[in-house]
C-alpha cells in the first residue's frame, strides 16, 4: 500500500473510528466522503458523517420552521425516509459533534478545512499538521489511487470483530470513563457465553439469566451487553470476587460457566509490550480470541423457582418484626414464619 506511507499508530478499540476528510474548499471533500460512506456501510460498517457549515440550514418553510423560530429543546422530523432530529447548535469542537452521532456509527467521518486531533486523509495537497496521522493523501481516482483500497485502509483501523466492538461501546457507555479492562473484559465475556448458548445479545427474548461472580467492573458490562438486569431479577450478584458469570438459557434449559482464564495481564503485556499496562489490557482484552481469555464449560441448571423472573412465588410475613418476605427468602420452623435477620442467619 505504497500510496499510504504513514501509519497511523494506534488500534482502535473504542467506537467510533473518527477520520477526518480535511482539505481547502472545492477539493473533493464531500464528494470522497460521498463514496467513502457508500464503500464502507456496503462492508457492513456502520459510517456517520460530521461537517460544520456557517449557512444556515433550510429548514422547510412550513411547520417545523415555525416550530424553529419558538426555540424547542429538540425537534424531530420523521419522513419516509429519514428521520431528521434538530438541536439547538451547541459547542462546534469536534469532540462534542461527534459525540452527537457516535452511538450510531463505527466509523465517523469529519468534513473540515482545519487540523483535527484525528487521523486524516488529506485533499489536494494539504500537508500533514504537526502531530497529524495521515491515513492517506488523496488526489482523486483520476490521481491513480483507489477507492476501494482506501476504504479497507480505513476498516483495516477498526477491530476486525466490530459486533465485540459495539458491545464494548454499550458496556463502557453505561459504566462511564475509558472502557476500564475490567469493562471490556466483562463484556467479552458476556459474547463468550452467548455464543457457547447460541443468543443474541442483548437478549430481547426473556432467556437468559445471569449469576455474576463478580461485583466490580465487569458487572456493569454484563448488565449493559446482556440486557440482563437485577430489578427483573434477570441478573444477579453470587460474588465470588472473580470475573466469572452462570449464564442460564430459560428455555433450553442449560447453563454454562464462563472465567476469566489465569495470567490474562501478563498476556497483555505480552501482547503490547510498548503500552502502558492499563492500555496493553485494554486492547488484548478486546482483540484476542475469546479462546485465549476465558474457559467456558456447562455449568447445572441450578436454579430454583424463587430464583427465576416473574411474580413473587411466595409471600409471608415475619411473626418476629411483621415484615413481608418474598420469593422464599423466609425460614420457616415450628414456630412459624420468619425473615433471615430475625433468624439470626
Ligand atoms: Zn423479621
Amino acid at each position: 500500500m505504497s500510496a499510504y506511507a504513514v501509519p497511523v499508530q494506534v488500534p482502535v478499540v473504542d467506537l467510533p473510528l473518527v477520520v477526518a476528510v480535511r482539505g481547502p474548499s472545492k477539493s473533493g471533500k464531500t464528494t470522497l466522503c460521498v463514496e467513502l460512506v457508500r464503500t464502507l456501510e456496503a462492508g457492513g460498517v456502520r459510517t456517520g458523517w460530521v461537517k460544520r457549515t456557517h449557512h444556515p440550514l433550510d429548514l422547510p418553510a412550513k411547520a417545523s420552521g415555525r416550530v424553529w423560530g419558538a426555540q424547542p429543546s429538540a425537534m424531530l422530523l420523521r419522513a419516509p425516509d429519514r428521520r431528521q432530529l434538530t438541536l439547538p447548535p451547541g459547542s462546534d469542537s469536534a469532540e462534542d459533534l461527534i459525540a452527537a452521532v457516535s452511538h450510531h456509527a463505527d466509523v465517523v467521518l469529519l468534513e473540515t478545512h482545519r487540523p483535527e486531533p484525528y487521523p486524516a486523509v488529506l485533499l489536494d495537497g494539504s500537508q500533514p499538521a504537526e502531530g497529524e496521522q495521515v491515513v492517506a493523501q488523496w488526489h482523486g481516482v483520476g490521481g491513480g489511487q483507489d477507492l476501494e483500497e482506501l476504504a479497507t485502509r480505513i476498516r483495516s483501523l477498526l477491530p476486525h470483530d466490530l459486533v465485540a466492538a459495539r458491545a464494548i461501546r454499550r458496556a463502557r457507555e453505561f459504566h462511564g470513563g475509558r472502557g476500564c479492562p475490567g469493562v471490556v473484559l466483562g463484556a467479552r465475556l458476556a459474547l463468550a457465553a452467548a455464543d457457547a448458548l447460541g443468543l443474541a445479545l442483548p437478549d430481547t427474548g426473556k432467556r437468559l439469566l445471569v449469576v455474576a461472580e463478580t461485583s466490580r467492573c465487569a458487572l456493569d458490562a454484563l448488565v449493559a451487553v446482556t440486557g440482563c438486569r437485577p430489578g427483573r431479577r434477570t441478573l444477579r450478584v453470587d460474588d465470588q470476587g472473580k470475573l466469572a458469570a452462570r449464564f442460564y438459557d430459560l428455555a433450553a434449559p442449560r447453563a454454562v460457566r464462563v472465567a476469566a482464564l489465569p495470567g490474562l495481564r501478563e498476556k497483555a503485556d505480552a501482547a503490547f509490550p510498548a503500552l502502558e499496562r492499563f492500555e496493553a489490557q485494554r486492547l488484548a482484552y478486546a482483540l484476542l480470541p475469546a479462546t485465549e481469555l476465558f474457559s467456558v464449560r456447562p455449568w447445572p441448571f441450578d436454579l430454583t423457582e424463587s430464583d427465576l423472573p416473574g411474580k413473587p412465588h411466595a409471600r409471608v410475613e415475619c411473626r418476629v418484626c411483621g415484615e413481608e418476605v418474598s420469593d422464599g427468602r423466609h425460614i420457616e420452623d415450628e414456630t412459624g414464619f420468619r425473615c433471615r435477620s430475625c433468624a439470626g442467619r
